[in-house]
């Protein structure tokens, strides 16, 4: 579904949007990335925002996780996911994501005087909720940290284990305590991140071994 009001953006360029928040904040505290990111922090102390965790209204329905008010700088998050760490710092993450990328546009076509708030459903999927969600992947787990992480814990980690065990030890041991499994595992295939990144793909093993035998061969003679 797009909306005419808001502009398609690029993978790459909710990156960057993603970074440059992400080092403007940092930029206050010293200057590294430091994780998990704090994104709670970003948006009370960074942003002047004040998160209300509510169950009235719209967000008696549980599949509105979270929204953004733009006027009284509120973010509301659903009660249900308080206690679901993942949950609750994705619903943050992706309602900074719709402060960075769509306040501007919902603000100048807003009819005066008229309250409204961009909500986040667990349903309705239009553009700009998928930009919020890249973003939010992209604003907990920066992607060149989230490569340093990786490759540190692949050096003691068997690629057997696979994708899925990689993102629960990211999880515990890398840094990312605040993200769930779910958006991990999304996250790793996004960015093309293995448990091996030098496994080589099934279908290039019997021609490397073909190749490394010819050069074996060539070299004895
Ligand atoms: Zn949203």
């Amino acid at each position: 579904m797009t909306d005419q009001r808001y502009p398609e953006l690029t993978d790459d360029a909710i990156e960057r949007a993603s970074n440059k928040l992400l080092h403007e904040f940092f930029a206050t505290c010293g200057g590294e990335i430091t994780l998990p990111v704090p994104v709670e922090r970003i948006a009370e102390k960074f942003l002047g925002y004040r998160i209300e965790l509510t169950d009235q209204g719209l967000f008696a329905d549980p599949a509105f996780l979270g929204g953004v008010d733009f006027q009284t700088e509120t973010i509301f998050v659903n009660a249900s996911v308080e206690n679901h760490d993942g949950r609750y710092a994705f619903t943050i993450a992706h309602e900074l994501g719709h402060h960075v990328l769509h306040r501007m546009q919902f603000l100048s076509y807003q009819p005066e005087g008229e309250e409204g708030i961009m909500c986040r459903s667990s349903t309705k999927r239009p553009m700009i909720e998928y930009q919020a969600d890249r973003f939010a992947a992209a604003l907990l787990m920066p992607s060149e940290a989230l490569k340093t992480s990786a490759r540190k814990l692949s050096r003691k980690f068997r690629a057997k284990h696979g994708t899925n065990a990689l993102a629960a030890r990211l999880i515990t041991e890398g840094g990312f305590s605040n993200v769930s499994r779910e958006a991990m595992r999304y996250r790793l295939r996004e960015l093309k991140i293995s448990a091996n990144p030098l496994m080589l793909p099934r279908v290039l093993l019997i021609p490397s071994l073909l190749l490394y035998r010819l050069f074996r061969y060539l070299g004895r003679r």
